[in-house]
């Protein structure tokens, strides 16, 4: 079956010329997006993934293309047509068409596009043994909390990192401490078994499963502390761990080339996904 992607009110071809020439996301990156996980047909975290969309929008002045029932009708139609039922689901807002210029446009409509891709969930041994970061230095803008389409500096990370034979970059601010990594949040365990990572503020996504995550850890008793770590720490720890909606809970067990304690996935790492992966499936 081939791609259908939603594209301004039309259901096309993945290949078909679609976006204008002067769409402001083509031209300025002047937009942002969310990638929702479909979990045998049902999209995950819906709500949390459109009030962020919804913040998203609000720090950049961008209105909503339609309303938010409309919106996730969308979203389930481009999923049905694309018949998959365990997928990612792309949507991007930009501000829309209008003859370039860096001012806002008066009376543009916002454009929206939705893709669907099968899910690229880790894979089992990658889950099991989990995989290697690289760190390197957080070189993004400073509102890292708005989920922009402008994802330059993530892109050259993420590259670097796989040239580097790593899955992820970790980066790090001008204080040895880290951020998050290129498209997922990072978190360590340290020696007293406490779930470290960094607290929600502009150098950060606020990721959806982040949140959840975090949820799980307290309901499980595990002691989560919202504190930024470094590098050096990092390096220490007993435990380290990735979020992200396509990457699920996955183990860090070399950080720099050098192992994660015994270089095997730790009892939190391994608890946490097994709580996350049943909240994908029980949850709405
Ligand atoms: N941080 C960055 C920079 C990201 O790009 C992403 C996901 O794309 C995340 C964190 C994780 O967010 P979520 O859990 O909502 O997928």
């Amino acid at each position: 079956m081939s791609r259908i992607a939603y594209v301004n009110g039309r259901y096309l071809p993945i290949s078909a010329p679609a976006v204008p020439v002067e769409d402001r996301g083509l031209q300025f990156a002047d937009g942002v997006y969310e990638v929702v996980k479909a979990v045998d047909g049902r999209l995950c975290d819906l709500d949390r993934h459109l009030d962020r969309l919804e913040r998203s929008l609000n720090a950049l002045a961008i209105p909503m293309p339609m309303t938010r029932a409309a919106l996730v009708r969308v979203l389930c139609q481009t999923l049905r047509r694309n018949g998959l039922k365990n997928a990612g689901v792309y949507l991007q807002i930009d501000r829309g068409v209008a003859p370039r210029n860096h001012l806002f446009p008066k009376n543009t409509r916002p454009s929206l596009i939705v893709t669907v891709r099968r899910a690229s969930f880790p894979k089992a041994v990658e889950l099991a043994q989990g995989v290697g970061v690289i760190t390197l230095p957080d070189q993004r803008w400073k509102r890292c909390d708005i989920k922009s389409v402008s994802l330059l500096a993530n892109v050259l990370a993420k590259q670097q990192g796989a040239e580097a034979g790593c899955r992820e970059v970790w980066l790090y601010d001008a204080e040895g401490c880290v951020t998050e990594g290129s498209s997922s949040n990072a978190y360590i365990v340290d020696q007293a078994g406490r779930l470290v990572t960094r607290p929600l503020g502009p150098e950060i996504l606020g990721g959806v499963t982040r949140t959840v995550v975090l949820e799980l850890a307290r309901a499980a008793g595990i002691e989560v502390v919202e504190r930024p770590f470094t590098v050096a720490e990092a390096h220490e720890a007993c435990e380290a761990f990735l979020t992200s909606t396509s990457s699920l809970v996955l183990p860090v067990t070399a950080i720099d080339g050098r192992p994660v304690a015994n270089g095997m996935p730790g009892s939190v790492s391994r608890e946490l996904l097994q709580r996350y992966c049943a909240h994908i499936v029980s949850a709405k």
